[in-house]
């Protein structure tokens, strides 16, 4: 539990002027569903752990939608423009007609081109798996989250793909990057190039070029229905995969499956301008309002913020504290087995921390 979030170069400067600020200027977006459920607790834990964040509470989604009648209020982008670091709840996808995903618009509109899920087992949870422990970087602007769908005659509909030199070269420079701060060994490309040969092909044509610069990090390369076995038959065999937008929103999903489910697996959206950090999972409409949700993946994207904001060992501690209530199995949430509440194991969590 020590990994910290990667820091492109230029965020990496963001990070080192947050140090000397106790008082940091943060957007909180509390979301839909269990969004302020999640976010409440890991506000808690920043705040236990000794970090000052000055918040900028702003709403955003359906939550917007209904008071402000826009699903992204000017309030909202205004702040992420002043603060350029947000942790988010969930949002839900379909809220106003015109918009297709507020998610998408926003990792769009702020250029949040690198996300990053790191995925790990924790001792206490129990799954047929052990030894998880990978990243998944998957591209988050292009792909065919485009949004290039038309209708070319009745009963005819096209979506298009769009991959770029530019983009695949960056999503591999940030994940090679993030191998060489975080001390991974290899990075596995994941494609279907043997049927989109031009689009994959690009992919990964742009990641060995990458690659090639870095030969002390082992690269591979696999297709995806493959790569979706060997992750449910030998899943510690990967370290860090690079993936396409639409592949890595799926693959994520299957590898958070592999270490006990949604409520454990943070995220962050990364660009060399700012950050949005968000769990993996989305609004939870099936619990939401009932104190039950699992506070942990908002939590541990929490703390992947505060590395990015240079209070590393904030986030460690964070980490330490969530691993060892996990590992104790005492206080768990309905999800991964338990039946304690979101408060419960929030105060589980800073009562741990307090600890040491
Ligand atoms: P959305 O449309 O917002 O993506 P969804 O229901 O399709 O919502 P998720 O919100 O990711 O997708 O939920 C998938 C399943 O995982 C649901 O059964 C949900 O209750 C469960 N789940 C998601 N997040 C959590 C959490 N933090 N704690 C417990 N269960 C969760």
């Amino acid at each position: 539990m020590t990994k910290k979030t990667p820091t492109p170069s230029s965020a990496a400067k963001t990070a080192r002027r947050g140090k000397s600020r106790q008082d940091r200027a943060v957007t909180l977006i509390p979301g839909d569903g269990v969004g302020p459920e999640v976010t409440t607790a890991a506000t808690s834990v920043i705040a236990a752990a000794g970090v000052n964040i000055k918040w900028d509470r702003q709403a955003a989604g359906a939550a917007a939608f209904r008071r402000f009648g826009t699903p992204v209020p000017d309030a909202l982008i205004e702040s992420l423009r002043r603060t350029r670091v947000a942790l988010k709840g969930p949002l839900e996808t379909q809220v106003a007609e015109g918009w297709r995903s507020i998610n998408v618009y926003l990792r769009r509109t702020f250029d949040l081109y690198a996300n990053i899920r790191p995925t790990m087992s924790f001792a206490g949870v129990h799954t047929p798996f052990r030894d998880v422990n990978l990243v998944v970087v998957r591209e988050n602007t292009e792909d065919l989250y485009s949004g290039i769908e038309h209708e070319i005659a009745p009963g005819v509909v096209e979506s298009i793909k769009v991959i770029t030199a530019r983009a695949s070269t960056r999503i591999a420079k940030f994940a090679f990057e993030y191998a060489r701060q975080h001390q991974r060994k290899s990075i596995a490309a994941i494609h279907k190039a043997n049927i989109m040969k031009l689009s994959d092909g690009l992919f990964l044509k742009c990641a060995r070029a990458v690659a090639e610069k870095h030969p002390e990090i082992r690269y591979q390369e696999q297709i995806v229905d493959a790569a979706c076995m060997r992750l449910v038959t030998d899943p510690g065999s990967f370290d860090m995969l690079l993936l396409e937008n639409l592949y890595g929103d799926i693959v994520s999903d299957l590898c958070a499956g592999l270490v006990g489910g949604l409520g454990l697996v943070p995220g962050a959206n990364y660009g060399d301008k700012g950050a949005i950090f968000e769990a993996v999972h989305g609004t939870a409409p099936d619990i939401a309002g009932k104190g039950i949700a699992n506070p942990i993946a908002m939590i541990l994207s929490s703390a992947m913020m505060l590395d990015y904001l240079g209070h590393p060992e904030a986030g460690d501690k964070i980490r330490a504290a969530t691993g060892a209530v996990l590992r104790a199995g005492r206080v768990l949430t309905p999800d991964v087995g338990g039946k304690a509440s979101t408060s419960e194991i929030t105060d589980a969590i800073i009562r741990a921390m307090k600890r040491g």
